[in-house]
Order: C-alpha cells, then sequence, then structure tokens
C-alpha cells in the first residue's frame, strides 16, 4: 500500500542510546536535559532565540491565545486542518473565518478589513502546506488595527521567506512535529516568540504556570514534552536537510510528469525556500475527487483529502461564515503519497493513472 505519507525513522540503535541514558539518569520529562540540548539545537538550526518544545501542535495554539490574552472574534482561515479553529474554540473565542485566495490556497489579506470588528482581538493564519501567508500585507493590517497576529506554521519546518525560517514571523509562530510532519518527535509541537517580555509567561504556561513549590502565577496547562520524544527530535535533526532534498526530488517527479490540463496545484511563494511537505492537487471537480480516489484505492494508493472539510462549515461552529472558494477548492484537493523512499517507479505508476482517469 501507497500511503500519502510514511514516517521517516531515524536510526534505531541511535535512539535507544539516547534512551540508555535517560534509564540512567531516571528523568523523563520536565524540562530534563534531552528537551533542552533538542531546544538548543532548534534554536541554532532555525536560527531563532526563543522557543518552546511542546506537547503537540495544537496545545501550542491554545498557549498562544492565552498567553497574548486573546479575547472575542479572532479572523482566520476555513482552509486549515479543524486544530486551527478547534484551539480559538477550546480558549473560548469565535473564530471569524476569511475566504481564501485561490491560488495560494492562504488567507486572503485583501478580505479581512471588511471582518474586522471592535470585538476582533486577533489574526490567526495558517501558512497552508508550507507556503508563506502574505505576511506583509498581515502585519500592516494587525498594526493599523491594534491586532496580535499569530502563524499556524504547523507545515513549515524548514521554510525560509526571506532568508529567515518561516517560524520567526508574528507575533507568535507555532508548529506541530507529529509524526506525519517534515520534521517529528513522534508527537511534539513548538512555540516561537518574538517577544522577550514575554519569555518568562510562555515557559510557565506550558508548564502549569508556577514558578517553583509556591509562587502560582497564571492558569497553565501541561503543554511540556518528555525526554523521549525530545531524544527522537535529536536522531531526526539531523536527517532534515536530506529529508527536504529527497522530498523536493519526488515533487519535482510529480511536476513533470503529471499532465496538467485538467489538474493544477497552489502557486508557492517566489520568496521561498520550500520544504516539499506535500503535494496537493486540483481536480476539476469532486465528483473527479471521488473517482480518482476509487481508481487509486484500488490499487492500493490512498492519498488523503487535505484540507477537507472546509472549517466554515463544521456543525460546531458558533456562527457561520460564506467562504465560497475555500468551500470549493476543500471539495476539490487531494495531497498525493510524498514521503522519503517513493520510489520513481511508484511516482509514475500515480501520475500515469490520474493523467488516465483525467484524460477525455
Ligand atoms: C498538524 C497540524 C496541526 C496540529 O498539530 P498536532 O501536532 O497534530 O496537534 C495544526 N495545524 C495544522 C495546519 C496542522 O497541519
Amino acid at each position: 500500500m501507497i500511503n500519502v505519507t510514511k514516517t521517516f525513522l531515524p536510526d534505531q540503535e541511535q535512539y535507544i542510546q539516547y534512551v540508555r541514558e535517560i534509564w540512567d539518569r531516571g528523568y523523563l520529562t520536565n524540562n530534563g536535559p534531552v528537551l533542552k540540548q533538542l531546544e538548543a539545537e532548534l534554536r541554532e538550526y532555525l536560527n531563532i532565540d526563543q522557543l518552546y518544545f511542546c506537547t503537540n501542535g495544537t496545545i501550542v495554539l491554545q498557549i498562544a491565545i492565552k498567553a497574548l490574552q486573546l479575547k472575542g472574534e479572532i479572523i482566520t482561515t476555513p482552509f486549515s486542518y479543524c486544530a486551527t479553529s478547534n484551539a480559538i474554540l477550546w480558549e473560548n473565542c469565535v473564530p471569524v473565518f476569511v475566504d481564501i485566495d485561490a491560488s495560494t490556497l492562504n488567507i486572503n489579506p485583501d478580505l479581512i478589513e471588511d471582518a474586522i470588528t471592535p470585538a476582533t482581538s486577533a489574526i490567526l493564519a495558517t501558512h497552508v502546506y508550507g507556503n508563506p501567508c502574505e505576511i506583509e500585507k498581515i502585519e500592516e493590517i494587525a498594526k493599523r488595527h491594534h491586532l496580535k497576529v499569530i502563524y499556524d506554521a504547523a507545515h513549515a519546518f524548514g521554510v525560509k521567506y526571506k532568508n529567515r525560517s518561516l517560524l520567526s514571523y508574528g507575533d507568535l509562530s507555532t508548529c506541530s512535529f507529529h509524526s506525519t510532519k517534515v520534521f517529528h518527535t513522534i508527537e511534539g509541537g513548538m512555540l516561537v516568540s518574538n517577544h522577550p517580555e514575554l519569555h518568562e509567561k510562555l515557559h510557565l504556561l506550558r508548564a502549569f504556570g508556577h514558578q517553583g513549590d509556591e509562587l502560582y502565577l497564571y492558569a497553565g496547562i501541561n503543554g511540556k514534552n518528555s525526554e523521549f520524544h525530545a531524544a527522537m527530535g535529536l536522531c531526526m535533526l539531523p536527517h532534515v536537510k536530506d529529508i527536504i532534498e529527497a522530498r523536493k526530488e519526488i515533487f519535482s517527479w510529480y511536476d513533470s510528469m503529471l499532465n496538467w490540463d485538467n489538474l493544477s496545484r497552489p502557486t508557492l511563494h517566489p520568496e521561498i525556500e520550500y520544504n516539499y511537505s506535500y503535494y496537493p492537487v486540483l481536480l476539476p471537480s469532486e465528483a473527479h475527487l471521488k473517482g480518482l480516489l476509487e481508481v487509486l484505492a484500488k490499487e492500493e494508493i490512498i492519498p488523503r483529502r487535505y484540507f477537507y472539510p472546509s472549517l466554515n462549515t463544521l456543525s460546531f461552529m458558533p456562527v457561520k461564515y460564506s467562504c465560497p472558494v475555500s468551500e470549493d477548492v476543500s471539495l476539490r484537493v487531494i495531497s498525493l503519497p510524498l514521503f522519503v523512499g517513493l520510489s520513481y517507479s511508484d511516482t509514475q505508476r500515480i501520475c500515469n493513472i490520474i493523467n488516465d482517469f483525467l484524460s477525455p
């Protein structure tokens, strides 16, 4: 079977060496030496001063909203994973969905201002598939209206925008280190801050909000990650460059072998160093998508509907918004298999099936 993704696993012996050391120390979690080492190596790799390794890419969104004390309405994108808008709901805020740009599939900055009300406190945008949002426009709008900006950069590990890690933009950025992402720690996530004055608060918020045994400062949560997860990160990090290179090659195979007459893919920003995290394609209609998934399934090829459904259409959203572009795109977009080890011949087979299916 060929799945949409296959988790990269580093050398088992190397991981076990870390496990032995953790065993010997008997110190399994709570800001231990392996975690500190991972954070130090991430700071260096990403050239970022302040980052916080956490349990997952969802809790970091919640901590970000909490740390910035956001209230009321948060402008966000309907074309993301449900974690983005669920985090807003968990923090008792209202997601206000602003439609996406049809070519980049990121939030359309030209529609943001119309959605701002006196209750708006922030913009939470996703760099969809690791492709940067229109950062300058978003920051300019935020500044003018005194709004905070959080980027859900779950897909953006290893992406550089204007020679800086894409994770370093906004008031806060979050990343996911889930096993399906380009860089992973089994489960995991990271919070990146550009505010030195938030350092102590972020540090405390991910670990219950108290300093030592006596000073209880915030209603913090348990968002800290373990030594075992940090060890996976340390084993993975030296491979990231090669992982991205391997993905880039498969990406270029798809680019050259797919017949683009009835197919398109989102436009990547011209000023990036990309991580090739996903290979999304847009089919002419949802009927085509369903037909294609059936044909591929017969060959045991399993792409993923990603993202589907458009988040503004979820039944539990407190306010209904219409986002025609996102609703349309989410019905006919799939992410094709893309992982280290996917062979040229398998990629070719996938392309042939798609080309045959779509040829008139
Ligand atoms: C994966 C993902 C998340 C959630 O990350 P977890 O680590 O699985 O909690 C959030 N947002 C986006 C856009 C994602 O793709």
